[in-house]
């Protein structure tokens, strides 16, 4: 008999490197006492992704948000942009803070990211760019958006807040379109307690993120743009150092639940996982979506979701609602019906991923979906047997 966890199981634990690692560290901050502005434990860090990701065309924030907020701000992307509501509501509210007009249209159905397809049909002599995001660590459409955006001279511009480690063809996801911008918030599977970084194909834009995080300061004298504050501190830098360490195994760690889930819910009906990435992808495991078909598992999302939570499972219905449908974004254009998008946003559910995750509970997780949706159908038969249907 399965029993429900003695403890709760959340989506997501954020990864700690040992605590007298990190403590080591922060006897060289105490030391320096520089602990903002540009200090040496964030150039170290700086130095060590510009070798990651074999560019110097590269700038860290404080957040992820701020960092493409500050991006679209020194591109100067202005008037439309078209862009994905199945994303978290940070990418449109960067949008918004620039007095950009979002522009939504639809997503695929096999990975969830932006239908190229729908992206050229919304085009207007007001869209100056496209902003995608890479869902669930999943890459967009990387050769038709760089078509589309060149074909009709416009910026590409990716979210991938879920795509640190991705690579395709053995090129970091970093590389395609013209900026990419990722978060370290302590929920990603990198981070730096919160941060965020952008790496970019100009390299006359990095004078001006520079700028744009610091207040526009030049010098001591001289502020040469409007800017803000979105500079990420010792602290922040010092975990970024530390945590990426061990990438490698957190992202091993993470194949290997992703590979339980799959074997685990292969055949449970009703249970729809996303086709394997093709070959030319090096996946980062970010995020273990599932949608859930109300007619073939017998229940809705909504109830699998408030059952597993009687199981103390917590999983989260990463994105629902569509960022389209939230208040404050309701008078915004979208472009077609979204049909795609508003399925996928009332089935999906994101499943525990994380490094510290025992694969005794991945198959514990797994039994449990397994029996609620045998019981469920078994209570449903029952059910037309006794009404003769
Ligand atoms: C987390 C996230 C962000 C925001 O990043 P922060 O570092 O939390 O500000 C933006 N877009 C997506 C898709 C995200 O998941």
């Amino acid at each position: 008999m399965i029993k429900p966890f003695p403890k709760p199981i959340y989506v997501t634990r954020p990864f700690l490197p040992p605590l007298d690692q990190f403590s080591a560290g922060l006897e060289e901050i105490w030391n320096n006492r520089w602990l903002t502005n540009d200090g040496p434990i964030l150039k170290r860090f700086t130095g060590q992704l510009c070798n990651a990701f074999e560019t110097d065309n590269l700038c860290l924030f404080n957040n992820g948000t701020l960092a493409l907020q500050i991006a679209l701000q020194g591109m100067e992307i202005s008037g439309e942009v078209i862009t994905t509501p199945f994303t978290f509501v940070a990418t449109t509210h960067a949008l918004f803070w620039n007095k950009i007009r979002p522009v939504f249209v639809d997503i695929e159905p096999d990975y969830y990211t932006l239908d190229p397809e729908k992206v050229e049909a919304a085009i207007t002599p007001w869209t100056t760019a496209i902003l995608a995001t890479h869902v669930y660590g999943h890459p967009c459409k990387l050769n038709k958006l760089a078509d589309i955006a060149r074909r009709h001279n416009l910026k590409l511009i990716y979210d991938a807040a879920h795509t640190f480690g991705v690579t395709v063809d053995n090129k970091s996801i970093a590389h395609f379109g013209d900026l990419s911008m990722f978060s370290f918030h302590a929920t990603k599977l990198f981070h730096s307690l919160e941060g965020g970084m952008v790496i970019f194909k100009d390299a006359g834009l990095k004078s001006r993120f520079d700028y744009l995080k610091n207040f526009g300061f030049k010098n001591e004298v001289e502020v040469v743009m409007p800017g803000t504050n979105a500079k990420m501190n010792e602290m922040q830098a010092l975990m970024g150092i530390q945590v990426l360490g061990y990438l490698d195994e957190i992202i091993e760690k993470r194949s290997r639940i992703a590979a339980l889930y799959r074997d685990g819910l292969k055949d449970v009906p009703g249970v729809r996982l996303v086709p394997p990435l093709a070959h030319e992808i090096k996946y980062n495991y970010a995020y273990m979506p599932a949608e859930i078909d109300e007619q073939e598992f017998g229940m809705d999302r909504e109830a699998l979701y408030k059952k597993l939570i009687e199981w103390n499972v917590f999983t989260r219905r990463y994105f629902y609602p569509l960022v389209c449908d939230y208040a404050c974004y309701r008078s915004v254009t979208v472009n077609g019906p979204l049909t795609v998008a508003r399925r996928v946003a009332d089935r999906i559910l994101t499943l525990p991923i994380y490094d510290s995750l025992d694969l005794s509970d991945v198959e514990a997780i797994c039994e449990i979906i397994r029996s609620i949706q045998t019981a469920k159908a078994g209570a449903l038969s029952a059910n037309m047997a006794s009404t003769g249907q």
